[in-house]
C-alpha cells in the first residue's frame, strides 16, 4: 500500500487535484443478467485450468482475428489478485509484446494503480479480446462474443474481489449492457456467476486525450476500492 505521500506524488503525476473522498454510502449492487458458457476442453467436460486455458488461447480460432495476430495477448499479473482489470483488446504495441497495457495508456493505467497502492504485479489486467482488432478499430460484437468464455474463466480463476472494467467497450462488454460509460460509472454492477462487483472507469487513452476527466477517474478509484473494503488512510 503506498503511503500518504507517495500517493500524492503518484496524483500529481496524474495531474490530479488531491481532495478528501466523502463516505458516500454504496449504492445497491444491480442484478446483470449474464448467459455465459464455462470454458472447458473439448475433449474434457472439466473447466480448464491456467495451463490450458493459456494453450486454449493461444491456439484459438473461433473468430477471424486470429488471422491478423503477431500473437494472443493473454493477461498478466497476479493468478490471486483482488483487483482484476478489464480493458478492450491489445493494441499494436500489445499485440507486439504478448502483453496487455504496455503502450501509453498502459503507463497511465500503471499511475492509476499505483495511486490506490497497486502495482501491475499486484492485479490481473485482461483484455475483452485476446487478439488485435486491425487498425485498432473497436471489437465487433461477434468477436466479443466469441473471446467471451476465455474472460470468463480468467475471472472464475482469478476469483477477484473486484473488476474494474476500463473504458466503454470493456464496461458495455462486461455488463451486457448499451449504456454510454458515463452513466456506468459511479455505481456498483454485479456480474453473476461467480458474482463479482464491477466499477467502470474511464480508459486510460480516453484520460491522455481528455486529462479534465482524470478526476472523475480518480473517484471511480475509490469507489473501487471502498467495495473492497480498503479505505483510504
Ligand atoms: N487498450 C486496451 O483496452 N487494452 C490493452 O491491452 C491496450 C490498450
Amino acid at each position: 500500500m503506498a503511503t500518504d505521500a507517495t500517493r500524492l506524488v503518484y496524483l500529481d503525476a496524474l495531474g490530479i487535484d488531491v481532495f478528501a473522498p466523502r463516505e458516500a454510502p454504496m449504492p445497491a449492487p444491480e442484478a446483470v443478467d449474464e448467459r455465459r458458457e464455462p470454458c472447458t476442453d473439448a475433449r474434457s467436460p472439466e473447466p480448464l485450468d491456467w495451463s490450458s486455458l493459456r494453450q486454449a488461447v493461444a491456439s484459438c480460432v473461433r473468430c477471424p482475428l486470429h488471422a491478423g495476430r503477431t500473437q494472443t495477448v493473454f493477461g498478466v499479473g497476479s493468478q490471486t489478485a483482488d483487483w482484476m482489470i478489464v480493458g478492450e483488446a491489445p493494441g499494436a504495441e500489445e499485440d507486439r509484446r504478448g502483453e496487455p497495457f504496455v503502450g501509453r495508456a498502459g503507463k497511465l493505467l500503471d499511475e492509476m494503480l499505483r495511486a490506490v497502492g497497486l502495482s501491475r504485479n499486484s492485479v490481473f489486467i485482461a483484455n475483452i479480446l485476446k487478439c488485435r482488432p486491425p487498425s485498432n478499430r473497436d471489437p465487433a460484437v461477434a468477436e466479443a462474443e466469441a473471446c467471451r468464455s476465455h474472460l470468463d474463466r480468467q475471472i472464475e480463476l482469478v476469483s477477484p474481489k473486484l473488476i474494474l472494467a476500463v473504458g466503454r467497450i470493456a464496461a458495455q462488454q462486461l455488463l451486457q449492457s448499451d449504456e454510454p460509460v458515463g452513466r456506468l460509472r459511479g455505481r456498483v454492477h454485479t456480474l453473476n456467476k461467480p458474482e463479482i462487483p464491477v466499477v467502470v472507469t474511464y480508459h486510460p487513452a480516453y484520460l491522455l486525450r481528455t486529462p479534465s476527466q482524470k478526476r472523475e477517474a480518480w473517484k471511480d478509484l475509490c469507489l473501487a476500492r471502498r467495495v473492497i473494503g480498503v479505505h483510504a488512510a
